[in-house]
């Protein structure tokens, strides 16, 4: 299959690779699309890939060497978009497979973008704000040629926030010698950052579950929801379904999570995870470990972690009539027919977590406009977006007999070989 043609050959495709992931949805909803075979080949494969090697200077002088990707994945619907992440773990496959599902992502939400993703290995936990700021600027200054309002548009992911936003386009605005602020999304908002775009993603996530829960009939207050992750993503939808009426019953941090079944109190929590950096200890829930959180019986469960989640390991014990995917790719192509058989109604990453992506398109036409909105317009858009992506998937399920995932991606690719079919190739 594509994914097989793409690597080296002999390497072992595991599942835990979320390339493998990515590709096998593709080939999946490829086929039942009956896409052309042609249309297929320049659809599977990256536009460009940019690894690139980062020597920065440590505050005790000695030089470290950084590696850095850049994957542009697909510019057919417009400039490419599309987080950066600075982790340990980050793989050239992993960065792929981001950046190939950005570009689904816009499709699926319709927004005029591409998709890309970039990513340093580095360990940030472990290096000060001067060697962070020292990293930022030298890799944003090898992408300098790559990058731009009209190219690819970078903003936060894992690790990453507004200011490594700002000093991104800092370093691009130095290089073309006035302020360009349009070149990142993102950014605090004084320095023509969007208003609502810190909480986006966990708006988003909130606006698709209230879909589902209404389409399952169940009252919010009945409706309870479990949480992996409380960074901006997880902490931020806890806080919104928890304000909202949802019985948020369980929540985690890397370390481990908490679980109540009477529904936690989740400003009482975000104040304990705030002073003390962990939830460890907080004596209003019982612990339970990352494992364990997952299994809890719920009617939403929301992982807002990282990649690789719910696996063929422990799919068969995943107890949710709702599985709303807020980080990409938390469930591995090896689970999703076990979802399936056990009658799980999964939003897909590319359609759940698309309110981050969405509030960054609005970020963009507002640099470009130099025009800002108030907060309640860009919540309105941002809802009218999400709630009618939903329903595109959903009637795209039904008409084609598939399930939401494969529903997402075929939409997705439709779209975007619909334009590529229609731009022709330029030879
Ligand atoms: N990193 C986010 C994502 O995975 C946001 C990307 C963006 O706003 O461009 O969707």
């Amino acid at each position: 299959m594509g994914f097989h043609a793409f690597v080296d050959d002999a390497r072992e495709i595991k599942e835990d690779n979320p390339f493998e992931s990515m590709m096998s949805r593709f080939d999946h909803a490829a086929q039942l699309l009956k896409l052309d075979p042609d249309l297929y080949k320049v659809l599977r494969v990256p536009n460009r890939e940019i690894t690139t090697y980062i020597p920065v200077y440590m505050d005790d002088g000695h030089i470290e060497v950084f590696t850095g990707f850049r994957v542009q994945h697909n510019f057919a619907r417009g400039p490419a978009k599309g987080g950066i992440r600075y982790a340990p773990d980050v793989t050239l496959d992993e960065v792929r497979a981001l950046a190939a599902w950005m570009t689904w992502k816009c499709a699926v939400v319709n927004i005029p973008f591409g998709g890309a993703k970039g990513g340093i290995i580095c360990d940030p936990s472990q290096m000060s704000l001067g060697e962070l700021e020292r990293m930022t600027r030298r890799y944003t200054a090898e992408l300098i040629d790559f990058i731009g309002p009209e190219r690819d548009v970078p903003a936060p992911d894992m690790n990453t926030n507004e200011q490594t936003m700002a000093w991104i386009m800092d370093t691009y605005s130095m290089h073309a010698r006035h302020t360009v602020t349009a070149v990142v999304t993102g950014k605090p908002i004084d320095l023509s950052g969007s208003r609502g775009r810190r909480e986006a993603t966990g708006r988003g996530l909130l606006f698709v579950a209230d879909e589902a829960v209404a389409k399952f009939g169940l009252k919010k207050s009945d409706t309870r929801v479990v949480i992996q992750g409380s960074g901006n993503v997880g902490g931020t939808a806890a806080r919104l379904m928890h304000e909202t009426g949802y019985r948020v019953i369980a929540l985690s941090d890397i370390h481990g999570g908490i679980y109540n079944p009477r529904g936690l109190d989740i400003p009482d929590v975000i104040a304990h995870l705030e002073k003390h950096r962990s939830l460890e200890k907080y004596p209003g829930g019982e612990p339970v470990s990352n494992h364990e959180l997952l299994e809890i019986e719920c009617d939403v469960l929301l992982p807002a972690a990282t990649e690789n989640q719910i696996t063929s390991q422990n799919v068969d014990r995943i107890r949710c009539r709702i599985l709303c995917e807020g980080a990409n790719g938390p469930t591995t192509a090896a689970a999703d027919d076990v979802l399936e058989r056990k009658g799980v109604f999964v939003i897909p990453d590319i359609l759940a977590n698309a309110g981050g992506v969405t509030c960054s398109y609005f970020e963009w036409v507002q640099d470009r406009m130099g025009y800002f909105w108030k907060e309640d317009v860009v919540n309105e858009r941002l809802q009218d977006i999400m709630v009618a992506s939903f329903h595109d998937v959903c009637k795209y399920a039904e008409c084609h007999n598939v399930n939401m995932r494969i529903a997402a991606y075929m939409l997705a690719i439709d779209r975007v070989a619909y334009i590529t079919r229609t731009r022709g190739i330029y030879a």
